[in-house]
């Protein structure tokens, strides 16, 4: 199938720095694609090379197979939405909607049958004579796509949309936005530094760190197989240990943190050899929290620790664990049974989890 949009070693360069740095992709019809990456990593610049805001050094931009290089902005079969959604307050929510197809120059009628077919999408039809101030934050986010999407766009170009709502509004919007993609079957290409956002939405993420693309792929992808420390260490939360391989065994490893732990890991395929310098991640929720450390006999890594810390954060609270020699602080999951729910402060407990399987 023809990719809907498609980049080909993209390169933007102002002056001396490479904010773009080769970055090449293609995002099938019909899906939402993000990008994430760290503020300043090059996000927005791509989105302005495929709005057509920016010209790139070099490569090249198609959409449904055509390069639209030597298009200009207005002629490009794409819309960006931009940081605020902002919609005009002084227009009803129908000239809002219909702003885009007025400038276009729609006839009357064709304008109001798309108006009311987009409010029907949106799951608010009948509002079109209402004022923007008459709605809620959800509803106007709603809005502001609707009036993106009754010009049709091939894809959608989405430079960090939430950034600028409260935590319960932009959790909501997560949803909704998945919702209105796929209520208007529509490419929607999400820029984001927030990681939640790219996992709960995306169909692909392509991570991006210092203008380059690190990694694309699902959301399951990135968090369970990262290719790099970058991606492991950005998507999802991780304990990292920095050290030295001390054994290869198959997929197993054994590593000497700096901090001198002895701690068993996996290579995921990648070829390591003793003496060399690697890093371990292992997720919070990959470790296992016991009071007896019999509990823990199947896991080839076990410390007895006590808890320097308790972070209450209902489903997903923590707690900090540190080794007897103080050297780690190890972020642990409390399991969901609340048998630990009465852990004090200093409390001695045995965590483990397994290594040489994966975490
Ligand atoms: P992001 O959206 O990921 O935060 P940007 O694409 O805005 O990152 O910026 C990437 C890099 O390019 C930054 O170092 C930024 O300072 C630089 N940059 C962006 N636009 C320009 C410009 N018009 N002139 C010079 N440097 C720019
Ligand atoms: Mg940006």
């Amino acid at each position: 199938m023809t990719p809907d949009l498609e980049c080909l070693n993209l390169v933007k360069k102002f002056g001396a720095t490479t904010a773009v740095d080769n970055v090449s992709f293609d995002v099938p019809p019909g899906s939402f694609f993000s990008i994430l990456g760290p503020s300043g990593c090059g996000k927005t610049t791509i989105m302005r090379m495929i709005a057509g805001f920016l010209d790139p050094s070099s490569g090249d931009i198609k959409i449904r197979d055509r390069s639209v290089l030597n298009t200009p902005p207005n002629k490009r079969p794409v819309n960006m939405v931009f940081q605020h959604l902002a919609l005009f307050p002084m227009m009803t929510i129908a000239e809002n909607i219909g702003y885009g197809l007025r400038r276009n120059g729609l006839p009357k009628p064709e304008i109001a049958r798309k108006v009311d077919e987009a409010l029907e999408r949106i799951g608010l039809p009948g509002i079109g004579n209402r004022k923007v101030d008459e709605l809620s934050g959800g509803q106007k986010q709603r809005v502001a796509i609707a009036r993106c999407m009754v010009l049709e766009p091939d894809v959608l170009l989405l430079d960090e949309p939430l950034g600028a709502l409260d935590l319960k509004l932009r959790e909501r919007m997560k949803v909704e936005l998945k919702a209105l993609q796929a209520a208007f079957d529509t490419t929607f290409v999400y820029i984001t530094h927030d990681q939640s956002e790219a996992l709960v939405m995306s169909d692909q993420i392509a991570v991006m760190n210092h203008g380059r693309f690190e990694q694309i792929g699902t959301g399951r992808e990135l968090y369970y197989r990262p290719d790099s420390a970058f991606v492991a260490g950005f998507v999802g939360d991780s304990n990292r240990w920095a050290g030295e391989i001390t054994r290869v065994d198959g997929d197993g490893l054994e590593i000497r943190t700096d901090s001198g732990l002895l701690l068993r890991g996996a290579s995921h395929g990648r070829v390591l050899s003793v003496g060399e310098k690697a890093q371990i991640f292992v997720r919070p929720e990959a470790i296992r929290i016991a009071h007896d450390a019999g509990e823990l006999d199947h896991f080839d890594n076990r410390m007895t620790g006590r808890v320097t810390s308790l972070l209450f954060n209902g489903a997903a609270s923590r707690i900090i664990v540190q080794d007897p020699e103080g050297r780690e602080e190890i972020e642990v999951n409390l399991p969901q049974s609340g048998e630990f729910a009465g852990l004090a402060r200093g409390a001695e407990v045995q965590i483990g989890w397994s290594g040489a399987q994966g975490n």
